[in-house]
Formats: C-alpha cells, structure tokens, sequence
C-alpha cells in the first residue's frame, strides 16, 4: 500500500507551525503529522450567525456569542494575580467579561473602543453572571472574515491556551490545512464497493466537511464516515485476531470431570447454584475441553457469585492434573479470595498459598520452591504472580479478576513463559455495555452471569441532602440496636491524599461525637494504614465486635459482611456511577432488606443529580454502566478518555452504538469472505489496521 505523503507531513511544514508550536501540539494533542491534526476533530460547533441579548443570558447556556460596547475597563490585583474586568453592553443589559491571563494585550485591544463581538460560557460567580476568558474581535473585523455558519470548536489543554494554541488558534491551523487539503489526492483505504453500498462520503470530503461543514447535513455525513471507519478499524482488528488465535493456539485439554469437581458439587457446596452460573460453568467446560486455548471473560454484577464458578473450574483444573492461579488487582481483594478459596480447599485436601507484593522474602522463597514442584494446587496473588521470578507447574487456568485494572500486556505476560498458555478465565464486576464489551473484549468469549443467587432482597436507595443529617443518624442507630451493621464511605480524592485522610478523619471524630462509645463501636479503615492495621480493624467488623465501618473506598472490592445493611456514601457526588454501584454492592448480600443513602450537598450539579438518581432508580448493574456511559459525553475530559482508551477520536461509544453495531457486522462479513484480507480490493483495510495498531490501547484508564 502507499504511502498517503501528504498526510504523514510532519505538522512543522504547515504555514503558521514553527518548532516551537509543533512541540506544544505534539506533547498536547499528540499532534504530529497533518492527519493527526486533521483527527483533532472538533467537539462541538456553534452557530455564528446567531448573536444573544445580555438579556437572555443565563448560566446553563454552553458558550455563546454576544456583540456590544464595552464601558467601563479596569484591572485589580497586582502582577501574577492581576486581572482584566470590563463590562459588555448591549441595548438589553451587561455582563461582565474578566480575563487573568494576557490582560495587557487584551486591555488595548479594548481600549480601542468600538462595537466588540464576544464568545464564551456564561457562568455565575458570586450571584452575577460573567464570561471568564471570551473570545474577542472587534465587531469590524469579523464583518471582515465572515465566519462559516457551523464554526468548529477544538478541545484545548490549559497549556496549549497559554502558548496562543487555543480554540480559534487550532482553527486557523485546520483552515491553512483544509486550503492544501482540498488540492490534494487522497486515496481511500475503504472499498469501492463497501462506500457505495453504505452509501459513505469518501475520506477526503469527510475530513473536510468535519472541520468546514457547510451546513449539518454535510457535517453529520463526514461524522458518519469518520466514526465508522474508527469502529470498523478495530473490529477488524479485533476478529482477526481471534480468527487467529482460535487457528493457531493449542491449549491443553481439560478431557474429565473428576472426583474433586463432583465431591464439591455434590457434598461440599452450601447452596444450589443459581442457573446461570450452571450456564457459565458449562461454558467453561466446553471451552477448556477443546483442546484449544480458552480466552473467556465473565461479566456479572457484584454478588452475583463469580468466585465460585472460578473456584469450581479450578477444580476442573486440578481434576485434570494441572494447577491454578487467581490474580487480583489489590491486596485485600487477593486475601479475600485466598480465604474464600482456602476454606473450599481445606475440606479437599489441596494446597493453596497466596502471593503479594508484601509477602516476607523468606515466606515466597518457601512458597515458589514449592510452586515449582507442584506442591500447591492454587496460588492467589496480586501483580507478584507476573514477576519473572514465580514459576507455575503445569498451569492450566489463570483466573483474573477484575480485569479493567491490569492490561492486555499484564495478562499476557501470564501464560507467555508456560510452554502451552493456561486456559484465561478473566472476571469483571463493572458491568460493561455490550458496546464496550464489543469494542474492548472483542477478541474474548463473553459470559454474562445474569441472575443473582435466589433471596436477595434488592437495596433500597435513597438521596439524601445534607440537611436530613439528623434523620439519617437516627436511621443508623435503629438499625444498629436491630443488630445490623453499617457502612460509611468517603469518598477518595486521589491528587491529595492528604485531603482524603483529612476529610475522613474528621468524618470518623464527628460520627465518633455522634455515636459515642461504648454503646457503638467503630472500625476506621483506610489506604493510608499498614496492611496488617487495615486487616485487623476489617476483621473486628467482619467479625461483628464493631458495629460501624468508617472507610475510603478501599472497601469497595473488599469485605463481605452479610449482616451489614446499610451503606452511607458521603459526598455521593464526587463518585462515578460504577463505583456507585460497587459500593451498593457491599449491602444486601444476606436476607435482610438494606438500605443505601447517598448523601449529597445541596447545590449538586445536574449531571450529578442525573447520575445520583439512575442509581435512586435501578440495581441492575446493566443500566446504570449504559447511563454511565451516555452521561460522559465527548468533549468531557472523562468521556474522552473512555473513548480515548481505544483510540476512538470520534465515535462515542455510547451515543454510536448503531455504527458500531453496523461496523460489526461489516466487519464480519467480509473476514468471512476473506480472513487473511488477502484480496486486492482489501488491500486498503490491512493498511487501516496497522495504523490502527500503531496507536497503544490504554488499558490502565479503561474504568
Ligand atoms: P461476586 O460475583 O461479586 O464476586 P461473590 O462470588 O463474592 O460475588 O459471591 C457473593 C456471595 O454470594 C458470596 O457470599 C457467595 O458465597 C454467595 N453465593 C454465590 N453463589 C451463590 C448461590 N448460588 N446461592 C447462594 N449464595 C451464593
Ligand atoms: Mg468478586
């Protein structure tokens, strides 16, 4: 394939980009090329033909656009923490404009007088609305160059602003392009047959019309186009190599089912297991029986009992004379697990041992002597399992829980120094939607556990403001003289560590003021404590001796208590839904009704409130990861990285899920069609998929 030249020119060559200004854009955006601007696509477009009244302003609005004249101008503060005020006036009204940075080229800009154009986000401070950092132009010049009606917005860093690589600044560098662009021949990597057939606009136009659209229809094709070349990109990518590895990967052959699997399930197991985890595990035995490598991930809500199908195809494991490893992404989980693990096993006669990073040297040298001799049947770990150091005897199966914290590298370094790969048993409590579980785990084997063991009562959720405080105290001190034991939850702010300790430290001697001993007892747990103190005030409570958990969510993937029935989130607000529903998580896993209260200040935002109340709303973990997913949109930092994870520049997973699932199928058809895309109309897609692999998936943000 040919290189498309124009494209890979390095971003310096382009008019207006000198060294200095490719350095921002590359460590900023990632900028280095013109294609990698060309795919700094806008994040919105505003209408510049329309122009608001100071009347009708007000703060929800996204940025607008307003013209007047500007009276009174004035700076205060002094040097560093100087500012430029001045008023906007129209027939209607004013509003006030203020600016910290660049005060002085801007004060005699204004000082110019005249009718000034102003663009920007309303806000409120102190009671009054005000615009911070407005574009500006004099009214003059912008009758001048009249601006396209769909004008693009870029998304910009704090940095870039402050090196003149603003919005309007990447907008001049897009039109420099887009005047070269339009004299150029760009090839599409696309078949002929497949643009028509979907009837796509080709590349060029798109990435022309993306950035310059005449009108919204014109934009919504290039969207379009642009969006589903992404998806198609990386489902091709991601078939292929499971159409590969299915080919070539040997695995070993789990032929039995044995004594150890049949004794457990029959004598052993306290309860019956629901149907779905019979469906899970039966799925299991069928992958790992083939003879070929299993690569399985299990989705299923907290507490819907994903240890145990582990456990259970561990022992269809060790029936078959290999061994076994569960890893976890934190220590207390990984212990959690051992326990659970060696309370299964001792009734068996297995060995077991657990491996972490604060393993003393004496105790893991003893326990990877005997690793390596086969003498341990399961070993449960966190990161430690993947040091070079620990080698397995005859691996069979490695369990990983959840996944989305260790990457696709971690994973494989697993099973990269077996002989044959262990089969891959990879479980995730954070519901994904089908999207995302598309677009991550597309090269897995997807399970869904969709039933919860029988008798749960589902948690009843409440949103509580600050001001019902009393209430909520009273609510805990019933539940506690029921016998019942309550969680609270603060929530960690992770650039100061400092912050959290100090927020829940003051959150525990207020409580402690609130429920004195000795008629309550307290547990304190948190990620600043040693992980023995940690251990030891967990086990006070799992033990029942406290009646009250104080804790950062380091509890989130860590206890099971069946007797606590309450969960208080502090500041609900500053969590995500999926932790939300983590935390929920740790409630109603006994008989007993349990209760969650997420507490909230008064003045949350709408997007909070919306996220606060889908968790008011449902306990299906589904759900709230679909809402979780649509409520992060693109052009908020947050949203993008879920995108950015994959490398998705333009298409969102949670709005595009019809181009996705158009994508899909496309991509399906035509690997089986043509698996090795070895046809020459194809020979464009093989070179869209090593683009593609060029970009690094970024697992570690995947959340
Ligand atoms: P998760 O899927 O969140 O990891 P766990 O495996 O920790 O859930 O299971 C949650 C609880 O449910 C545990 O106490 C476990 O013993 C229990 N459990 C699992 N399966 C069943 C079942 N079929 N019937 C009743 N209880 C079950
Ligand atoms: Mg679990």
């Amino acid at each position: 394939m040919p290189q498309t030249g124009f494209l890979d020119t390095k971003i310096e060559f382009l008019k207006g980009v000198g060294p200095a200004r490719a350095q921002v854009l590359g460590e900023e955006y990632g900028i280095v090329t013109f294609s990698d601007l060309l795919e700094h696509y806008p994040f919105r477009y505003v209408d510049r033909t329309r122009f608001y009244k100071v009347r009708e302003v007000s703060p929800q609005m996204p940025s607008i656009q307003l013209k007047g004249r500007i009276t009174g101008l004035r700076t205060m503060g002094k040097q560093r923490a100087a500012r430029l005020m001045a008023r906007l006036e129209d027939p209607t009204g004013s509003i006030e404009l203020i600016w910290f940075r660049g005060t002085s080229y801007i004060k005699d800009l204004l000082s110019k007088g005249g009718e000034f154009i102003v663009f920007g986000k309303p806000t409120l401070f102190q009671d009054k609305l005000n615009i911070a950092h407005p574009e500006l132009e004099a009214a003059t010049d912008h009758q001048a160059v009249a601006p396209p009606p769909l004008q693009a917005l870029y998304p910009t860093t704090e940095k870039s602003k402050a090196k003149k690589l603003d919005s309007r600044a990447l907008l001049r560098l897009q039109k420099t392009l887009h005047a070269r662009l339009a004299n150029e021949f760009i090839p599409d990597l696309l078949p002929a047959y497949l643009a028509r057939e979907l009837k796509l606009v080709n590349t060029k136009q798109a990435l022309m019309d993306v950035h310059f659209p005449r009108d919204e229809q014109a934009l919504m094709r290039a969207k379009f186009r642009l969006k589903f070349d992404e998806f198609f990109t990386l489902q091709l990518r991601m078939l292929q190599s499971k159409v590969s590895r299915a080919e070539k990967i040997q695995g070993y052959r789990f032929s039995m089912v044995g004594d150890l699997f049949n004794i457990f399930y029959k004598e052993k197991l306290p309860f019956e297991l629901t149907g779905a985890q019979k469906k899970v595990i039966r799925e299991i035995r069928q992958d790992t029986g083939t003879g070929k490598q299993m690569n399985r991930l299990v989705q299923g809500d907290v507490g819907c009992g994903k240890t145990l199908v582990a456990f259970m195809s561990m022992l269809l494991a060790i029936d078959n004379g290999y061994t076994a490893c569960m890893m976890a992404p934190t220590e207390i989980l990984a212990r959690q697990h051992n326990q659970t693990i060696r309370r299964f096993c001792n009734d068996l006669g297995l060995e077991t041992a657990i491996l972490t990073g604060t393993t003393p040297s004496r105790d893991r040298k003893a326990i990877l002597k005997r690793l390596s001799a086969g003498e341990i049947h399961i070993l449960t770990g966190t990161h430690a399992l993947i040091e070079d150091s620990v080698v397995f005897h005859k691996l069979g199966l490695s369990v990983i829980d959840e996944q989305h914290r260790f990457g696709v590298e971690q994973r494989a370094r697993l099973w990269s120094r077996q002989p044959v790969p262990p089969h891959v048993l990879v479980m995730t409590a954070t519901p994904i939607p089908r999207t995302l579980a598309m677009t991550l785990y597309g090269d897995l084997d997807v399970s869904v556990i969709d039933e919860l063991p029988p008798g749960r009562k589902p948690v009843t959720t409440k949103l509580v403001f600050e001001s019902r405080r009393l209430q909520v105290n009273g609510f805990i001190k019933k539940q506690i003289q029921a016998g019942r034991q309550v969680y609270i939850v603060y929530p960690l702010i992770s650039e100061s560590e400092k912050l959290d300790y100090k927020n829940l430290m003051e959150g525990y001697d207020a409580l402690c003021r609130d429920f004195p001993a000795p008629g309550y007892r307290t547990s304190v747990v948190h990620g600043r404590m040693k992980p023995a103190d940690r251990e030891a005030e967990m086990k006070r409570f799992v033990e029942g001796k406290t009646q009250i958990m104080v804790a950062t969510t380091v509890i989130e993937v860590g206890v099971d208590v069946p007797n606590a029935t309450v969960m208080i989130i502090e500041s609900a607000e500053r969590f995500g839904l999926s932790q939300l529903h983590q935390l929920r998580g740790r409630v109603g896993r006994g008989a007993d009704a349990s209760t969650c209260m997420l507490m909230a200040g008064d003045d949350i935002g709408r997007e909070a409130r919306e996220r606060l109340q889908t968790m008011v709303r449902t306990n299906d973990g589904f759900e709230i990861a679909e809402t979780d997913l649509r409520l992060r949109g693109p052009g908020d930092i947050q949203g993008t990285q879920q995108s950015g994870i994959v490398g998705l520049k333009i298409a969102d997973l949670g709005k595009d899920k019809a181009i996705l699932e158009l994508a899909r199928s496309t991509a399906t058809r035509i690997l089986d069609k043509d698996p090795g895309l070895s046809l020459k109309v194809h020979a464009g897609l093989q070179h869209m998929i090593r683009r593609n692999q060029e970009a690094p998936v970024r697992w570690e943000q995947v959340s």
